[in-house]
């Protein structure tokens, strides 16, 4: 039974057991009220019937007297007294006013009959008296018969007041337990009524008000402490109680609406943060290898609900191809032609499904359409690649919103931008601008990293040093034009035979070759090798055979020929040695125990021929 019910039902029975509370009042009341008449009845009955037997024998005793002593004075008194007596019909009416029954009226008219019989005797003994008959006035009155008469009427009244007792008797008991029942009754509803009301009262307070107050204050508690898992209580009640819970409600929306501001401020702010510290990041890298890592790194901690590939556009082959992936991707293929992605042909984001219905990419995979969006990474010089986004599975469709993935693809595309630009000035500071080759800056950076490898794994490295023959002469012949031709025939050749980030032009027309772990003997074959494919070269400038080119080359190896540090310059002693012995050669520098040999012996020969 609901709440509501019961309280209703509970005022109810409290209402009719009120009601029935005040009928038994009124009950006991007019019980009481019975019994009171009764007594009344009683004290008027017993007033009124008091004096018939005194009455009766005082006659009886007066007249008796006057016959006796024949006082006239005894007479006068009997006269007064038989004027007092009222007839019979007057006594018994008032009698019966004061309540007699008609039965009891009956058996008092009897009795007074008796009486005044007696004093039809009285009378004729009082005219025997005035007669001065004395005998005969006193046997009248004295004689058995009128003695009789008198016990007669004297048992009558008795008879009429012991039932007239009886009776009122009988009735005063009964009014008094009816009315001792009534009270009673009437007690006992106004204690059951009393116990109600308290207890209702105590069920009102306690389910209506005490209660929801608790309940209330509780709530009150845990929202002060910013708990919005409590909720107010629904009470549609139109009191205070009511109006309390209504206003909680309120302040508890209020409340979870500024927490979900708050929320989406401390997101937005740690976005941002996140933001910035991958653009420091992405700006201080230097290759493009390191800031795929950042963006592996920094892009599933900015939307982890999203995964997704950065591609890379490789211009050789016009396609866009994967350079890193997070969070498993895997609805785009790891290469396509910049066509086929609407972001990239309309320059602009794009996503195929979601809030707004638009046209698939070509590069996505699938039967399904997905939640994805393609921003593309543009630069100065057009498109430099893409960035690709795909709902994971499972992840409610919120987080970061586009405008940051907008600006994470313009910070991306920023710093791809830059790298690219830094790319190209540093390769335009570390090669040589005629022959394209990397220049002896360059060289300083390759040679301590090889020599540092060739260090630390125990292996020979060699430098070749390659000198164009009697340049100097060709320049005169030909022209400066037609030495830049030649120079730049043998730059591309030495490019095309060795590896390119292995050949540097050294100055000049001078070029170094590096052969990292190759023993010496295989790198003078190599050397051979090269100052060959030169003297092969055919060379033309302004229509003209510029004639054969023919190259000197100084070999040395470490640690064979010498030691880490030295390895150039001991290359450059052994090409000087090879211009010396003829040019159009490769020689070798001489191996560090062999060169101890010739030194002492040098100075031996020294010391002989200068002695005298
Ligand atoms: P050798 O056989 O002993 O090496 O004689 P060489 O003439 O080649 O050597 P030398 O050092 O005497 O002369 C080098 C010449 O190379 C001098 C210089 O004019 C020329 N040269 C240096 N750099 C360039 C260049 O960039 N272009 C042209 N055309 N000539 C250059
Ligand atoms: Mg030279
Ligand atoms: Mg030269």
């Amino acid at each position: 039974m609901r709440l509501v019910a019961i309280t209703n039902w509970a005022y109810g029975v409290t209402v009719a057991l009120t009601l029935a509370s005040g009928t038994t009042m009124l009950l006991a009341s007019s019980a009481q009220q019975r019994e009171r008449a009764a007594v009344d009845q009683r004290y008027a009955l017993d007033r009124a019937t008091a004096t018939i037997e005194d009455d009766a024998l005082a006659l009886s005793e007066l007249a008796r007297q006057f016959a006796i002593n024949g006082d006239v004075a005894d007479l006068l008194a009997y006269r007064r007294a038989q004027a007092d007596l009222a007839p019979v019909e007057t006594r018994t009416r008032h009698i019966r006013d004061a309540g007699a029954a008609s039965d009891e009226l009956r058996s008092l008219h009897d009795a007074l009959g008796w009486v005044d019989a007696l004093q039809a005797q009285q009378a004729q003994a009082i005219v025997a008296r005035r007669r001065n008959d004395r005998n005969t006035a006193v046997r009248i009155l004295f004689a058995p018969e009128y003695e009789r008469e008198l016990d007669r009427s004297r048992a009558a009244v008795e008879r009429f007041q012991y039932r007239l007792d009886q009776r009122t008797g009988d009735d005063l008991r009964a009014a008094e337990r009816t009315a001792r029942i009534w009270r009673s009754a009437s007690e006992a509803m106004l204690a059951i009524t009393g116990l109600l009301f308290l207890f209702v009262l105590y069920f009102v307070f306690r389910r209506r008000v005490l209660h929801p107050v608790v309940k209330l204050s509780d709530v009150i508690g845990r929202l002060a402490a910013q708990d919005y898992d409590a909720e107010p209580p629904l009470y549609e009640r139109i009191d205070e109680i009511g109006d309390m819970a209504q206003a909680l409600r309120v302040f508890r929306e209020n409340g979870i609406e500024r927490q979900r501001l708050e929320h989406e401020r401390d997101a937005d702010r740690a976005a941002r943060d996140l933001l910035s510290r991958m653009t420091q990041r992405m700006q201080g890298c230097d290759t493009v290898v390191e800031l795929q890592a950042v963006v592996g790194r920094f892009v599933p901690e900015l939307a982890p609900q999203l995964a997704g590939r950065l591609y890379l556009l490789d211009p050789v082959r016009n396609a866009l191809l994967e350079a890193c992936s997070w969070l498993d991707p895997v609805h785009s293929s790891n290469e396509f032609s910049p066509l086929s992605c609407w972001g990239v042909r309309r320059g602009a984001p794009h996503r195929p499904a979601g809030a707004v219905f638009d046209v698939p990419c070509d590069h996505l995979v699938g039967e399904v359409v997905p939640n994805s969006l393609c921003l593309p990474l543009t630069g100065q010089h057009g498109l430099l690649g893409l960035l690709y986004f795909e709902r994971r599975a499972g992840f409610a469709d919120d987080g970061l919103s586009d405008v940051y993935l907008q600006m994470l693809a313009e910070n991306i595309g920023l710093a791809l931008d830059n790298l690219r630009l830094r790319e190209a000035l540093r390769s335009l500071a570390m090669a040589d601008a005629l022959t394209t080759l990397p220049n002896r800056r360059q060289l300083d950076e390759v040679l301590a990293r090889e020599v540092s490898k060739a260090e630390r794994t125990g292996t020979s490295l060699c430098c070749a040093m390659i000198d164009i023959d009697h340049f100097k002469r060709f320049n005169d012949e030909h022209g400066h034009d037609a030495g830049d031709a030649v120079l730049r025939a043998v730059g591309t050749l030495l490019k095309d035979i060795v590896r390119d980030d292995l050949v540097f032009r050294f100055g000049g027309e001078e070029f170094l070759m590096l052969l990292p772990d190759t023993r010496p003997d295989i790198a003078a074959v190599r050397a051979d090798e090269i100052r060959e494919r030169i003297g092969a070269l055919r060379v033309r400038y302004d229509g003209k055979d510029l004639g054969r080119i023919t190259t000197s080359i100084g070999l040395a190896c470490a640690p064979l020929h010498t030691d880490w540090a030295s390895i150039v310059q001991t290359a450059d002693a052994a090409l000087l040695r090879a211009k010396q012995a003829g040019r159009d050669r490769v020689l070798s520098a001489i191996a560090r125990k062999n060169r101890a040999d010739l030194i002492s012996a040098m100075q031996t020969r020294i010391a002989t021929s200068s002695t005298p």
